[in-house]
């Protein structure tokens, strides 16, 4: 089996060591303990009637269970897919109707609404829940122990995962075993992840970065993980002594950062990771300050895992994300003429590798879209690469204002916003004008006790940028919106202020 032998031959030598330390429920799995209650689900499963191909759809909170249900899928040849429990339930029927699953994983509070929803679909419907009971376990439990691996190639579908539907209906990104192990192999090089590693696991697994990214490159390298159920500050500071990585989201610095044991917690950590959203410079800044320890923050999406980060060994520039990884191709086209623009200009990302998904589930039309002729992913991102090579992701195309004189890069009027000693944070977006065009409007958020002085905002903007590229107006907000992964929720905004200017 293509993809669970290689991750499985990470702990090859140390299976008796712990892979998942719960400090919550006080106790650990073993890697020997964990392959075998994969392997237990994957024979359940299998007699319930799952054949390889078929889709296992989990919705569920975040588990040591889950994990192991996600790796049973691999070595029985079942398709993973992961849905956010954190979206209402009555998105479901989306969901199941894309995916047509034969099982169906959920918390015991969503049981009686998912089988009204699945009705009907044939589909084995399971419960499991943060605290590690429910009807999979007991079930997983009661049949017998181990399972032979069924056989998988490198470019057989291993899992779908949606993406975050920042900017529209999340779309199925389906991966391969390959797909998914050339990923893995690529960050345990790049961020020298090692046996010894012990890793704080504070992320959701609905999501690539704490599904594929973290748990991947653990299995990989045979390290153990700090396993916990969601990011508190408090949680991980307690965590810093006992472990050597942190792969996180921007707010997760932003957070600790507010904590005054941060420095002496982080002693011993080896190495802080960032992603999924971009890091203000600000946070990259302080954190260095604070802990003498320079953030890595690199470049992924559900369609490609992981792009390009920042290197171990030489310089990690903030607002960059560094290079593309090995056997990765990330090229810089203009929009209009698609021709490969040179470094220090702007335009879209477009990405070739062994870590690119295999198409969108059910939608070949948007998978041949979002593709040019020599095989490159188009991202929906803009980027620039800078003289030393240095990839920087700019905004997504959609967030981009497009007025009447030109286009504005909302990154670069928030750079200069986030200077200001009121700002904590800024969003420069898109409002449409009455004439027809598009002007950028700024959102910011006051740091505690300050107060947004708009006067100073306009002309530090105005000392830097043309005219076309000054926010018209600028609102003072109490948060920004985001989602479960940091993310700041643009389209909501753009939505929330679509008449501010008429
Ligand atoms: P959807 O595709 O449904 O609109 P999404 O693009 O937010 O949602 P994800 O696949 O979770 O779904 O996120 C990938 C995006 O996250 C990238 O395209 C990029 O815009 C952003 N991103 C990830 N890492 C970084 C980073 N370090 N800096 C800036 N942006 C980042
Ligand atoms: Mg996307």
């Amino acid at each position: 089996n293509y993809l669970a032998t290689r991750l499985a031959a990470g702990s090859a030598e140390n299976r008796d060591a712990a892979f998942l330390v719960l400090p919550d429920l006080d106790r650990h799995i073993t890697y020997k303990q964990f392959f075998a209650g994969s392997e237990r689900i994957a024979r359940l499963l299998s007699d319930r009637g799952l054949a390889a191909g078929d889709r296992v759809l989990v919705y569920a909170p975040k588990s040591a269970t889950s994990l192991e249900l996600y790796f049973g899928c691999l070595i029985a040849g079942f398709v993973y897919v992961s849905i956010n429990p954190g979206l209402p339930i009555d998105n479901m029927s989306y969901f199941l109707s894309d995916v047509e699953p034969k099982a169906v994983v959920c918390g015991e509070k969503d049981r009686v609404a998912m089988a009204r929803e699945a009705e009907g679909s044939g589909a084995h419907l399971f419960t499991l829940d943060a605290d590690e009971t429910g009807t999979l376990i007991d079930a997983r439990n009661a049949v017998e122990p181990g399972f032979q691996a069924v056989p998988r190639e490198a470019a057989d579908i291993a899992a779908i995962l949606y993406t975050s539907g920042t900017t529209g209906k999340p779309k199925g990104a389906v991966h391969t075993h390959h797909s998914l192990w050339s990923n893995a192999e690529a960050l345990v090089a790049s961020w020298k992840f090692a046996r010894d590693d012990v890793l704080i696991h504070a992320l959701p697994i609905f999501h690539l970065h704490g599904l594929f990214t973290a748990t991947n490159v653990v299995l990989a390298s045979g390290g153990s993980c700090r396993y916990l159920p969601r990011f508190e500050p408090k949680a991980v500071l307690d965590e810093m002594p006992v472990s050597t990585a942190l792969m996180g989201v921007p707010p997760f610095y932003m957070q600790l950062l507010e904590t005054r044991e941060l420095e002496q917690a982080a002693k011993n950590m080896r190495v802080f990771i960032s992603g999924s959203a971009p890091m203000l410079p600000q946070t990259h800044r302080a954190w260095h300050e604070r802990t003498g320890k320079t953030i890595i923050e690199r470049y992924g999406m559900t369609e490609c895992s992981m792009i390009a980060s920042n290197p171990y060994d030489e310089a990690r520039k903030p607002n960059t994300v560094g290079f593309p990884l090995p056997g990765v191709t990330v090229r810089i086209t203009d929009v209009k003429s698609g021709e490969t623009v040179e470094n220090g200009h702007f335009g879209m990302i477009e990405i070739k590798g062994p870590n690119l998904f295999r198409e969108y589930w059910n939608k070949p039309e948007k998978t041949a879209a979002d593709h040019t002729e020599d095989g490159f992913f188009i991202s929906g991102d803009f980027g620039r690469y800078d003289a030393d090579g240095y990839l920087s992701v700019l905004c997504r195309v959609k967030d981009a204002v497009f007025t009447s004189e030109g286009t504005v890069l909302p990154k670069e009027v928030e750079e200069i916003l986030d200077e200001d000693a009121a700002v904590a944070e800024s969003a420069v977006i898109s409002v449409p004008t009455p004439s027809g065009s598009a002007a950028p409007v700024a959102i910011l958020v006051a740091n505690p006790g300050a107060q947004i002085d708009t006067e100073r905002l306009k002309s530090a903007v105005d000392a830097k940028l043309d005219a076309f590229k000054q926010p018209v107006r600028y609102i003072p907000v109490g948060t920004m919106p985001r989602n479960a992964m940091g993310k700041v929720q643009k389209a909501a905004l753009r939505e929330t202020y679509a008449t501010c200017l008429e």
